[in-house]
């Protein structure tokens, strides 16, 4: 479908063709769905709101619930205050939510929508919350949508009860990732025995059993009441520079918490500096369960390096999950060829670089606000071995026959990701698996009968 991309790459500046990213109020959304007994609400369109769900709803495979301020051409002249209003009303009133985490759009936003005074004149009832973020499409990405309802919880939630204590907690902050990872994350601070908040927490929200019956609001997600402590802990940990730092430096600001910004952690290394920063917090040590795992990683990098080394990848996604993703493919002896991410941010291209410096790779391409159209043309000009990025990324690898590995948002044609973490040691694992998978599965499908071998 994508046969005809041409190779000669022009300068464009007002024009993106197949971004690498979506929209903020999806982002949004997600982060409020980790919030217990959350009702995101969107302020605009029922269009923007369908299309937030959907995506939302075929990435994890589970039903996911929003509201929407409904807006016609009544709201799009007059402004959509008596929606809001109205609406956040109707929502206590029928679906009893704890708190709605209302985000706005591209129409609420052009139109210059006060959210937050709109808030102020509501009837929010006696135990119940309302907060909001401001989530204009036409800038940043869902990845900015997400830090931005993230700094929100900060800012309109969390407070300081204690005034010089602390309650002893480390906040953990885990960045856009898959509710299998959060709870990955969660078993590492357990099994080193650490007490913590981390918020948000969609693990038991997005990926529910099936009971055989419907339950609006899923035991997961942090309490309302967490958050708000949260500004009493000891220290935030927050994974991933572009998705989690801005809360944690609110916090900080806000309440005093020192904060301290990690990679996701995704692959060897990450992990490394997160579980030694849990330890550094908690004075405790590195559990003999941790230990092993660590351990059979590394035999799993030795036994499978001959499989990597050398090959070329082509990175795209989410800047936090890009750029732990290319520290870990460079420790796998792979050489990241082309990195990019549709988010944009100057830091990105810079924390790239440094690492392939470090490795001594040289002659990579890595763009921020970046398109698939280009990365596309980066590899009809100069191929790749392995593309490493979401579903997007199907479409060039059936153009120019390369075997791609799906990890990101958003996945929307392959399952497993709402239940298995890429994060953690054990997450890495799986990681290997599925990259030699793709690699010794293109080699048997196209190896000569004389190569075609038994074990490999
Ligand atoms: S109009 Fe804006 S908020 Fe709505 S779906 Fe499009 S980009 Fe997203």
């Amino acid at each position: 479908m994508l046969d005809y991309t041409p190779k000669e790459i022009t300068e464009r500046k007002a024009l993106n063709v197949n971004p690498a990213k979506t929209c903020q109020p999806i982002g949004a959304m997600y982060a409020a769905l980790g919030i217990n007994k959350c009702l995101p609400h969107s302020h605009g369109s029922q269009g923007c709101c369908s299309y937030h769900r959907m995506h939302l709803t075929r990435h994890f495979r589970d039903p996911i619930v929003a509201s929407t301020s409904s807006f016609t051409e009544g709201a799009c002249v007059f402004g959509g205050k008596s929606n809001l209003v109205k609406g956040i009303q109707n929502v206590f009133n029928i679906y009893n939510p704890d708190i709605i985490a209302v985000n706005t759009t591209c129409l609420s936003e052009t139109i210059g929508d006060d959210v937050g005074e709109f808030i102020r004149d509501s009837k929010v009832p006696e135990g119940k919350r309302v907060i909001y973020a401001n989530t204009p499409s036409y800038a940043g990405s869902h990845v900015t949508g997400f830090s931005n309802m993230c700094k929100s919880m900060v800012t309109q939630i969390a407070e300081s009860t204690m005034g010089e204590g602390n309650n002893g907690k480390v906040n953990i902050m885990p960045g856009f990732v898959e509710p299998s990872d959060m709870k990955e994350i969660k078993r590492i601070a357990e099994e080193i025995g650490m007490d913590y908040t981390m918020y948000p927490d969609t693990s038991d929200v997005v990926n529910t059993p099936n009971t055989g019956k419907y339950d609006m609001y899923p035991e997961g997600g942090t309490s309302v009441e967490a958050i708000r402590e949260s500004g009493d802990a000891m220290a935030t940990v927050a994974l991933g520079k572009y998705t989690s730092e801005e809360a944690a430096f609110k916090l900080e600001h806000k309440c005093k918490v020192a904060p301290y910004v990690l990679k996701v952690p995704l692959g060897i290394k990450a992990t490394d500096a997160m579980i030694f920063k849990f330890i550094e917090l908690t004075g405790k040590s590195v559990p003999k369960a941790l230990e092993k795992e660590r351990g059979q990683l590394v035999d799993l990098m030795v036994d499978v390096h001959h499989h990597y080394h050398g090959k070329k990848v082509a990175i795209f996604g989410d800047p936090d999950i890009v750029t732990a993703m290319t520290e870990f493919v460079i420790d796998l002896g792979m050489i990241p060829k082309y990195v990019l991410t549709g988010t944009p941010g100057k830091v990105f291209a810079k924390d790239i670089y440094h690492m392939l410096e470090n490795a001594g790779i040289e002659g990579s391409s890595v763009k921020s606000e970046g398109d698939l159209f280009e990365l596309h043309q980066w590899i009809k000009n100069e191929p790749v071995d392995l593309i490493i990025g979401n579903t997007y990324g199907k479409y060039i690898a059936r153009a120019e026959n390369i075997p791609l590995v799906r990890v990101g948002f958003p996945i929307l044609d392959r399952v497993g990701h709402s239940y298995f973490p890429v994060v953690g040691y054990m997450g890495a694992m799986r990681l290997i698996e599925k990259i030699s998978t793709a690699f010794l599965d293109k080699y048997d499908q196209e190896c000569a009968d004389e190569d075609f071998e038994l074990v490999m």
